[in-house]
Parts: structure tokens; C-alpha cells; sequence
């Protein structure tokens, strides 16, 4: 925009035509073959993967450095959006993050009311409040915070908040597919440890993520 308006000023000034040069500046893709492998790993074929749209953009996570998908597309703070051209190809940790964010898009396009329900996250402070989680460690939001050894033992998938499938769908994920990438990660060995627990819980959707009673209900 900056560029067309100066170029438009220059023409005004000198009479000059304007030089021809464009500057395109992207700011949303469609997802790459390589990503939509990876997310067929997790989702089969229950997310139609044509739809969905990686964005540069939003308000809220541009200050927290979060992603936000609330409808069936995914907004990215301009940072990660330039450094992952291709998901499928990101280090680890930017890796199972675009799968919790594809976790998110699955629920949505399976009929969950994921901006009604990051709202309700929101006015609870969910998004706002740290806490010590069991489960991923020191200063994790309250949205996303597990704790399957303990509070949340026997739960079942579709009794966890749409955020914490996220997130136990991302430590699957890792724990099963991000063996070769940076193994000493914090994530990865944290993915590990709960594996067995993550998998009981995950079992239905695994086999059959078609399945609308797993969506989460709040
Ligand atoms: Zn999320």
C-alpha cells in the first residue's frame, strides 16, 4: 500500500509515469501438500484440507505471539507466518503448534463453536491467568492446562476444553512423529512421558476422527 501511494504521489509531482515494478505482498496460503501429509497423520481425511487458510493477521495474539483459528482458518502473528512457509518442514516446536492449531480446525469444521467457546475462554481468563500445570510445565495458560496423572485421570477426550484437545492431540503428535527432530526438546520429552496416558485418551479419535461425539463441549 505504502509503496503504491508513493508511487502515485511521485506521478502527481513530476508527471512521471509511475514505475512499473509491483511489490505483492502475501498475506494468507492455502496449505502445502507436505502439510496436509502431516495433518492426515492425525485427522485422516475428516478435515477438508482445501478450505483451510493460513492468514497473517488478528489483534489478540499479536500481542501474546499466539495463533488463533477460530473458523476453520488460522491466524498467525507475521513472524510465524514468514518463517514457515511450509509447516511441514519447521522445526519441531512451530510443527506441533500448526497441529494444535489443525486441531482447532477439525473441531470447527466437524460443527464445534470454537469463537463462542475462546470467548467463554477469554471472559474466564483463560487466556490471561498462568498457572503451574502438570502437564506442560511452569507458566501455562489456563485454557490449555492439563493434568491427566491426577485431576484429569479418566477423563474422557470429548470432556477436555477445545484447547486442551490441542494440546493433547500436539504431545501425540510429537511423541510419534517428531522423534528425529531436536529430540532433547522440552515438548518432546514431556510428549514421551505421557504418551501412554495421551494414546487411552486419544483412542477413538485416532481410530476414527470422523467421529462428532469426540468434539469438545466447551
Ligand atoms: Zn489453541
Amino acid at each position: 500500500i505504502v509503496a503504491n501511494a508513493t508511487a502515485k504521489l511521485s506521478k502527481l509531482k513530476n508527471n512521471q509515469p509511475p514505475p512499473t515494478t509491483e511489490i505483492k505482498i502475501e498475506t494468507k496460503r492455502k496449505l502445502t501438500s507436505g502439510e496436509i501429509k502431516m495433518c492426515q497423520l492425525v485427522f485422516k481425511d475428516a478435515v477438508d484440507y482445501s478450505k483451510v487458510w493460513i492468514h497473517i493477521g488478528g489483534y489478540l495474539h499479536s500481542a501474546t505471539g499466539n495463533a488463533m483459528s477460530p473458523a476453520g482458518e488460522i491466524y498467525l502473528p507475521k513472524k510465524a507466518y514468514d518463517r514457515n512457509p511450509d509447516f511441514s518442514l519447521a522445526p519441531g516446536e512451530d510443527r506441533h503448534w500448526f497441529i494444535h492449531e489443525m486441531t482447532h480446525i477439525w473441531q470447527f469444521q466437524l460443527g464445534t463453536p470454537n469463537a463462542w467457546y475462546g470467548l467463554k475462554q477469554l471472559c474466564k481468563g483463560g487466556y490471561t491467568s498462568l498457572v503451574d500445570s502438570a502437564d506442560s510445565g511452569a507458566d501455562e495458560l489456563k485454557a490449555y492446562d492439563t493434568d491427566i496423572l491426577g485431576r484429569d485421570a479418566g477423563k474422557k477426550f470429548n470432556e477436555f476444553n477445545f484447547e486442551q484437545q490441542g494440546r493433547l492431540v500436539e504431545f501425540w503428535f510429537d511423541a510419534c512423529y517428531l522423534q528425529e527432530v531436536r529430540p532433547g526438546r522440552l515438548h518432546h520429552q514431556r510428549s514421551l512421558k505421557l504418551l501412554g496416558h495421551i494414546e487411552r485418551i486419544l483412542r477413538d479419535f485416532i481410530l476414527n476422527p470422523y467421529d462428532k461425539s469426540l468434539l469438545p463441549r466447551s
